[in-house]
């Protein structure tokens, strides 16, 4: 497979503008290529096609995919890598994460280095349309400890650069960070910003702000938004997207929905299993059009949106959709009044073993239970990196009891809180 390069960015880029048979039709060749690929060399794949009497030259647009069952989190979870990645990819060379998303199981994704660059691309493109300039500096919070230092090969041409920020470590290292590199965009989750608002404030900062805020990982809820552009007054874009669908849709301030990357990716928004009509809500299901090193098709994305009613008014082809319900969080909150974002809390439990799902409950200002679903075994190192990874979290000021649980339940009908708090959600 060749590199990707600057002309594939600039036809991904141009490709928001094409008309929407032209998309249509690189969609359908795209998709018809991945579930080729997928039963020929995805064991899964293969087994669920065949038992669901679906020939693969069956599939020849988005229409056809409902001849093929949906997949779940906790199908893929279950399954060993060689089961769900493509026959000869070598693993090693893949860009890998693991996180949990809405519903508290980790599951590990691969994606192929030419797939894992074209979807940063895209989420490029995304920024891009919010306003973004290539020359722009931006700041992104991440969950993981560690944050990456190397710099893509467009940083080297001074475009996009972007450092990365920990969530792990205090508001005030955020802000003292900020302040050094004075990024004209911050992008993070909404706990996360919060966090951060409160100590612009604290510190009454009056020598820099973002001029933008992009959000993305949850539901920004109204008055989190009035929050953020208030305090920085800034502008805040959301974008929906996810580790398995990279960037899914985007919010356009003209058109005031999100446009579905539908060259990238397949959303289909169903209601009891068939396509909600335009502007009903339904339940997300994507098929990953780059995701050849372990393919994702008609997979579950446990999120509810509503179908745009309306055509996009801005002249892009792409697309409409309202975002309605996925990931809602709250605070860890600490005796000495320190907040934890939950985003870091995703980071400490997901690449665990022995783990099929888990949720972290604060019921009282000293323990933070940690409900366990184990995966196979659940042995005493599996609970030794659970207390290790959340005593550094939280500086040892918290006690932190596991406990093990058959079943964790899920209530399909309500927000699953992979991590909630009696105190954090006041
Ligand atoms: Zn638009």
């Amino acid at each position: 497979m060749r590199p990707v390069n600057l002309i594939d960015f600039y036809r991904l880029r141009g490709r928001q503008w094409s008309p929407a048979g032209a998309i249509g039709d690189l969609q359908s060749a795209r998709l018809r290529r991945l579930i080729r690929h997928a039963y020929a060399s995805v064991p899964y794949y293969r087994q669920l096609f065949d038992s669901a009497g679906v020939d693969p030259r069956q599939i020849r647009s988005a229409a056809d995919l409902s001849r093929i069952p949906v997949t779940t989190r906790e199908t893929l979870a279950d399954l060993s890598p060689a089961e769900r990645t493509a026959r000869g990819v070598d693993l090693e060379k893949c860009r890998r994460s693991v996180t949990s998303g809405t519903t508290g199981v980790p599951l590990a994704t691969h994606f192929s280095p030419r797939d894992a660059t074209l979807i940063n691309l895209s989420w490029i493109r995304a920024f891009s349309a919010a306003g973004m300039k290539p020359s722009d500096r931006s700041a992104a919070f991440v969950g993981r400890r560690e944050v990456k230092r190397t710099r893509s090969w467009y940083e080297h041409f001074g475009l996009f650069r972007r450092r990365e920020i920990s969530a792990w470590e205090s508001p005030d290292l955020w802000l003292d960070q900020l302040l050094r590199w004075r990024p004209r965009v911050i992008t993070g989750y909404v706990m996360t910003l919060k966090l951060l608002a409160e100590v612009f404030r604290e510190r009454r900062v009056d020598d820099w702000s973002p001029e933008h805020i992009f959000h993305s990982s949850a539901i920004l809820d109204r008055g989190s938004r009035r929050k953020l552009e208030s305090v920085f007054s800034c502008r805040v874009t959301d974008f929906y997207g996810s580790d398995e669908g990279g960037c899914l849709a985007w919010e356009c301030r003209r058109c005031r929905a999100y446009h579905i990357c539908s060259d990238m990716v397949v959303v289909e928004v169903l209601q009891d299993g068939v396509p909600a009509d335009p502007g009903e809500e339904g339940e997300v299901v994507i098929t990953n059009l780059h995701s050849s090193a372990q393919p994702l098709i008609r997979y579950r994305q446990n999120d509810i949106v509503r179908r745009g009613a309306r055509p996009p008014v801005c002249g892009r082809s792409f697309p409409l959709l309202d975002r309605v319900r996925g990931r809602v969080d709250d605070f860890i909150v600490l005796k000495s009044g320190r907040k934890i974002s939950p985003h870091p809390v995703y980071h400490s439990l997901d690449p665990l073993k022995g783990i099929r799902r888990w949720r972290v409950i604060q019921e009282s200002p000293d323990t933070l239970t940690v409900e366990i679903e184990p995966a196979g075994e659940f042995d005493d190192s599996c609970r030794g990196a659970v207390e290790r990874n959340l005593r550094a979290l939280t500086a040892g000021e918290i006690g932190i009891n596991v406990i093990l649980r058959d079943k964790i339940p899920v209530d399909p009908d309500a927000k699953f809180r992979a991590v909630s708090s009696r105190i954090g959600s006041r």
